[in-house]
């Protein structure tokens, strides 16, 4: 009896279908849970708080789809799946070399109707929890992105109304300095976007989401500016590679 309870005990503690029946099992107590690398943000595009909550908890007609944490207009915070789980925000999608963004990231949603300025009870909401996940999980502070950076040919969100410059001022993102530099003759924006993350496989919809994120439009063509601003947003990516 002893034993069948030391057995179960053992069942209990490690899931049978973790282990691998090629290997034998020789459980080494040095780990612990795997966890994410980025945060990416949303906009639910939907009425209410209350309506996203119901997409995200069920089986909608659209598939089902959840995220981390969902924040409601008013500022309220809602968490729908545990941080150490994979929840099903990102889509088909590409950051850099990561190309499975579920597995890779934290997903939150704001209530937004995808038109409308985003509250400032929410934003403040918002950065009391990028404070406090990037903290926890000790996910670098610049790496927080949209679902329109990570899947531009798809995706929007959040919207052009999204106030990136106001999370960069509390020290989050990616963010170019307030007088970049000139860029040098001869720079290539397209492989300071490659650098910074953006997947190129549809380079108009690359230039959209990086304005979107960026310069407050959602323009396919490159501007006056554009080239100083990425090669400011790149000489910041070198530094922090090579930062101690
Ligand atoms: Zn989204």
């Amino acid at each position: 009896m002893a034993a069948m309870l030391g057995a179960l005990a053992a069942c209990a503690s490690v899931p049978q279908a973790a282990r691998n029946p090629l290997a034998d099992w020789r459980p080494s107590p040095n780990h612990n849970q795997r966890k994410a690398q980025l945060i990416v943000l949303h906009h639910t595009e939907m009425e209410s708080a209350s309506a996203a909550l119901l997409t995200l908890q069920t089986r909608n007609s659209g598939g089902p789809v959840s995220a981390h944490y969902l924040i409601g207009n008013d500022g309220h915070l809602y968490q729908l799946v545990a941080e150490s789980e994979r929840a099903w925000h990102a889509g088909a999608a590409r950051w850099g070399g990561i190309a499975d963004l579920n597995s890779a990231s934290i997903g939150i949603e704001l209530d937004n109707d995808g038109q409308s300025p985003f509250s400032e009870a929410q934003i403040a909401a918002l950065l009391v929890l990028l404070d406090d996940i990037t903290r926890r999980l000790d996910i670098p502070r610049h790496l927080i992105v949209g679902h329109g950076d990570i899947a531009p040919i798809r995706k929007n969100d959040p919207s052009v109304l999204f106030p990136w410059q106001r999370l960069a001022e509390a020290g989050f993102g990616l963010w170019p300095h307030a007088q970049p530099a000139a860029a040098p003759v001869g720079f290539d924006p397209w492989s300071a976007m490659r650098l910074i993350g953006y997947d190129l496989s549809d380079r108009p919809a690359a230039a959209r989401a990086f304005h979107r994120h960026y310069r407050g439009h959602e323009g396919e063509q490159w501007e006056a500016g554009d080239a100083d601003l990425l090669y400011d947003l790149q000489q910041q990516l070198m530094d922090l590679s090579t930062a101690p």
